[in-house]
């Protein structure tokens, strides 16, 4: 057996034969023509033939993952009606007299190099989708067959990479899951595979040609692969991988229902997310909004500190892709677990106790306006809620909401658009927020439970230390106290009340929850269904069925 690791980007299991594929590989030479007419007609048919496969493509994605990861393919078409890079095309054909295939691939060379050369990643990321389509029209012109990547045996396909539309292409029933040497979790192909639910490992490094044709097993849960495993581990991956069908089988059903308990109580299942990448699986999971994005990471995918418009750009893209549904963005919550070198933090002996998250940012203004800036300008594109983190007292709130206050009057002042309904909310994650929750209600719209957090402070066990899990009793009376006290303290005082952290997508207490009050759960985009499957079954006008001591 051979074990080779990756990054998984989605949890799960496929069990089957490895098909390698390899991409056709083709020479174009600089041949000179005489005359251009009958090359640049060549290189029109071509043009409408892969912008008609791209329709096809682009209707085919909407059907298997939604209209989020289909825009890509629209993006596509956009790019063979612009004019800009259809004539650096022609203008090979015409100035220098080279064929269709060689103006294409040069042509297209050229403006993929320039969005390389961008400072946005997101535009850097869009170079190898303008080469995707020019490799598209240089194939249609040489009459290259590229249907014939899958065989007609279903199987784990491996390769290199895969271009966005090689991925659309792929037909689902022949495919078990992905694996590719190359690759990023923010990819189209990765944000495709997320939202076609298949497990794809990505920066596979020993993927070997030798391979084809292999039993193996690719295990999302660990990020690796198996090849010609053990009969063990075939058992229990067996087994690991029937219960995820059955998952499969739920999330269809509950599409489309609503959270309601059978005596007619409704509550919000919503998503966590860390970026725009996550958002195919918020749609994917039927979540009714994001009731948590974590913004640091915004800020630990950067290399230096994030700039006011690239934040800007990631928050607008998450609010408008999901508008009208509610998008709380959590203010930064660096620190403790979280460090970013360019924030040059001081190394604490008690990180979790220390300088983080709204103690940073209030110590920080530059930086906090930063964001405060490119989330306010954001909200303009969609329904948003700010949230602020690891807040203790009334002042933390208090300073919080000036500076936003503040930066809305300097957004105003420029003319920049805001929206007027944003609701402001705080995460209750240290006791003293939750004791003093009647308190801090007064001030903001929602309150968001981080049991995470939350449990970590109240039981006084450290979150990141493996050695104290048999101390962490995650359903501690002292915890879920907190946890009623908050959604009393709230409804008294006109707030919703959610849960964020991990507790929310614990099935063993959804009931409880439920009892005790609670008005949205902000959960894994994967729990959202089995979630809505339990509310959907549980009576809270029938006794209750646990017998937690509060
Ligand atoms: C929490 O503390 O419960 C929470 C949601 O925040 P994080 O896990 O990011 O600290
Ligand atoms: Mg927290």
């Amino acid at each position: 057996m051979q074990v080779a690791t990756g990054s998984s980007i989605l949890n799960g299991i496929a069990i089957g034969k490895i098909r390698v594929y390899k991409a056709p590989e083709y020479k174009i030479n600089e041949d000179i023509v005489e005359d251009p007419i009958p090359e640049l007609n060549r290189f029109e048919q071509a043009r409408v033939k892969v912008q008609e496969q791209q329709q096809v493509l682009y209707d085919k994605a909407v059907k298997a993952a939604g209209e989020d990861s289909a825009a890509i393919f629209q993006f596509h078409m956009d790019m063979l009606d612009d004019d800009d890079l259809l004539d650096a095309c022609k203008s090979i054909m015409v100035e220098q007299h080279h064929t269709a295939e060689y103006a294409a691939q040069h042509g297209f060379e050229n403006v993929a190099q320039m969005f390389k050369d961008m400072d946005d990643p997101y535009f850097q990321a869009r170079s190898a989708d303008v080469l995707d389509v020019g490799n598209s029209v240089v194939a249609s012109l040489l009459g290259l067959d590229t249907e014939s990547l899958q065989g007609t045996e279903p199987s784990i396909l491996v390769a290199e990479d895969l271009a966005p539309s090689e991925t659309v292409r792929l037909d689902k029933s022949l495919l078990l899951g992905m694996i590719t040497r190359e690759g990023s979790s923010t990819s189209h192909t990765a944000i495709l595979a997320r939202s076609m639910n298949l497990p794809t490992l990505i920066q596979c490094k020993d993927i070997a040609d030798d391979w084809d044709g292999k039993f193996a097993i690719l295990d999302g849960y660990n990020s690796c692969v198996y090849i010609e495993p053990t009969q063990d581990l075939i058992d229990s991956l067996t087994k690991k991988h029937n219960e995820d069908l059955k998952q499969e089988a739920l999330l269809q059903e509950l599409k489309g229902k609503t959270n309601t308990t059978i005596d007619g109580k409704t509550i919000k299942v919503y998503a966590n997310i860390g970026g725009p990448q996550d958002v195919g699986a918020v749609q994917a999971n039927d979540a009714e909004g994001v009731g948590l994005f974590r913004s640091e990471f915004v800020y630990l995918n950067s290399k230096e500190d994030p700039s006011e418009e690239e934040q800007f750009q990631a928050y607008k893209r998450v609010l408008e892709t999901l508008a009208p549904k509610l998008v709380v963005i959590r203010t930064c919550d660096i620190g403790a677990d979280k460090t970013i070198d360019y924030m040059n933090l001081d190394k604490e002996a008690n990180p979790a106790l220390g300088y983080r998250a709204i103690r940073i940012c209030l110590t920080r203004k530059d930086f906090f306006k930063r964001q405060l800036r490119a989330l306010l300008r954001a909200s303009a594109y969609g329904n948003l809620g700010i949230m602020f983190p690891m807040v203790n007292s009334l002042r933390d709130v208090r300073e919080s909401k000036e500076i936003l206050a503040e930066c809305r009057r300097e957004l105003a002042n420029e003319g920049q658009k805001v929206a007027d309904n944003i609701q402001i909310g705080i995460m209750v994650e240290t006791p003293a927020a939750a004791i003093c929750a009647d308190i801090l209600a007064k001030e903001v719209d929602f309150l968001s439970l981080g049991t995470n957090d939350l449990t970590q402070y109240t039981l006084a066990v450290d979150r990141q230390n493996a050695k104290l899990e048999p101390f962490t009793n995650t359903h501690h009376p002292a915890v879920l106290r907190e946890i009623k006290m908050t959604i009393d303290a709230g409804h008294k005082n006109g707030c919703w009340v959610g849960i964020c952290g991990e507790l929310g997508a614990d099935p063993t207490l959804t009931e409880t929850f439920l009892r005790m009050g609670i008005d949205e759960l902000s959960v894994n985009a994967r729990s959202v269904l089995p979630l809505r499957k339990i509310i959907r079954s549980t009576d809270l006008s029938k006794p209750a069925s646990d017998d937690l001591q509060l």
